[in-house]
């Protein structure tokens, strides 16, 4: 995952309708108290959602609910042509609002009608529709556009991923703005419709299931139509385009399984498969600690040799590097990347400053797997972990709870944020802590959380006051003190999943 630091470059020109964020909680005064009603004019709809990481990031004004991204791809040139049309809901009186997106715009329509666009700022669209917007009003947004994503840079990046064969729309957290325009913020969920013709021949993989075959279309072309029904955030949107041997199963309790793998692979094919074809006994071990499956599907993507170095959890199938092969089948990556189908998709940040709850729980995901399979206990990981970052270690300044814009997948994120979660489990003890993660998930599903809602379930279900815990795993610097490391005279034993879980947070995180 790569990161573009646009808040220091970007003039940020947030309203005073923008400080109401969609999706979160109202913190207004109450209203109907006899003030008088004051009939505002319409406003520009706030470029941000005011993250406190990313403060323009999605927009302000409006709520999706789908996306129909229609597109058409030629691997041959990296050109994307396409029309996204949004469902959205109007949070305010608009005169303006943006959308976050970098292709060449030809035209938008609001409801029907044409309306003006411009370009601001790092990835801002800002469209005034012909008539402006009242609050509540239902809006069918219809952009058309085209552009070669791997040509679109911002700050001299681009998180699309051209390959030898096609390309991957796969990054967090930016990733949407080169293929589709959308409210880019986990705040903004919404279902998906994904279509892409493509030369026959050519596949394409995206999230949820295939309402129908891929379609053939003149000029030797294939159309491959996918759905998710499932609120999703639109970084965990996805397509991975390029030569694939698709592997199809349903599970017993009648959930399809589409997994890829790319053709590119040569020798890695094989481990790459030992480790994706066990997603469904992964999902099924990980639904009895987590709580229900919460989508339609599961699956995975072997990545090709030249696309991503990292792994991400895109929604109902995560896409793997290929670097996670090298030394044989890697469980410990699927189950880091399928936990997060829990914590990250379903159960989403509400500020990219909460990232410990997708990472530090998917990587205790690990611990809790090594565990199962006889590789070490989460205890004996923990130990070896902890003894393997010397106190003056750069890794102990990086705060899990904060790491800062810079270093949201900062290795302290993962390893110290799985430390953080054993801490809990010792001080709640394993009734409480197991009853803790899936009340979490149920609560949150679909939605989004922050540390400090997570903290207070924690102390609620316990009964405990978590506060000092919280404080010295999550927001402070240095070493904390442990019991148990502290009393082993000699340095702990290296647990046979270490490896693994090592070699997979190096590739994972920057
Ligand atoms: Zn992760």
């Amino acid at each position: 995952m790569r990161r573009v630091l646009t808040a220091a470059t970007t003039a940020l020109t947030l309203t005073t309708a923008g400080t109401m964020l969609a999706g979160t909680p109202a913190q207004a005064a109450p209203t109907g108290w006899g003030r008088p009603v004051v009939s505002a004019a319409p406003q520009p709809g706030a470029p941000g959602l005011g993250d406190s990481y990313f403060p323009d990031y999605g927009n302000g004004g409006y709520d999706v609910e789908h996306y129909d991204v229609r597109l058409r791809y030629e691997p041959a040139t990296d050109l994307l042509t396409g029309t996204t049309t949004i469902l959205a809901t109007a949070t305010e009186d608009l005169s303006t609002f943006n959308l976050d997106f970098l292709l060449d715009v030809e035209s938008v329509r609001v409801n029907g009608w044409a309306a003006s666009s411009t370009t601001a700022g790092a990835h801002e669209l800002v469209v005034t529709p012909a008539r402006t917007v009242s609050r509540g009003q239902q809006l069918t947004i219809v952009v058309r556009y085209s552009g070669v994503p791997s040509e679109a840079l911002v700050n001299g990046y681009t998180g699309w991923t051209r390959t030898d064969d096609g390309a991957l729309a796969v990054n967090e957290p930016e990733s949407a703005w080169w293929w589709f325009p959308s409210n880019d913020h986990p705040l903004d969920k919404a279902t998906y419709d994904i279509s892409v013709s493509v030369p026959t021949g050519v596949e394409v993989i995206s999230n949820g299931v295939q309402p129908r075959p891929p379609l053939a279309e003149a000029g030797n072309r294939t159309r491959w139509i996918w759905r998710t029904t499932s609120p999703t955030t639109t970084y965990l949107a996805f397509m991975a385009i390029g030569q694939y041997d698709i592997v199809t199963d349903t599970t017993p309790g009648g959930q399809p399984v589409i997994n890829a793998y790319s053709t590119s692979l040569g020798a890695l094919g094989p481990a790459a498969r030992a480790s994706i074809e066990r997603t469904a006994e992964i999902v099924d071990w990980e639904s009895g600690i987590f709580g229900p499956y919460p989508f339609e599907a599961q699956g995975g993507v072997a990545g090709p040799i030249d696309g991503i170095s990292f792994a991400l959890e895109t929604q109902t199938r995560p896409v793997y590097g290929p670097g996670f092969w090298r030394r044989g089948a890697n469980t410990y990556v699927v189950t880091h990347e399928l936990a997060h189908q829990w914590f990250g998709d379903s159960v989403s940040v509400a500020d990219w400053r909460n990232i410990w709850l997708n990472e530090g729980f998917a990587s205790y995901a690990e611990w809790l797997w090594s565990e199962e399979q006889g590789e070490g206990t989460a205890q004996e990981v923990f130990d070896f972990t902890y003894a393997s970052y010397p106190a003056d270690d750069g890794f102990w300044q990086v705060l899990p709870g904060d790491p800062g814009a810079a270093r949201v997948f900062d290795n302290a994120v993962y390893d110290r944020g799985a430390m953080a979660l054993h801490q809990l489990r010792l001080a709640v003890g394993d009734d409480a802590f197991f009853e803790i993660l899936p009340t979490w998930t149920a609560e949150h599903r679909y939605g989004n959380g922050t540390i400090e809602q997570f903290q207070a379930l924690a102390e609620r279900v316990s009964g405990l006051d978590l506060d000092d815990l919280f404080t010295t795993w999550l927001f402070t610097a240095g070493r904390p003190e442990v019991a148990s490391a502290a009393r082993k005279a000699a340095p702990p034993t290296e647990p046979r999943s270490w490896a693994k879980i090592r070699e997979s947070h190096e590739l994972m995180s920057h």
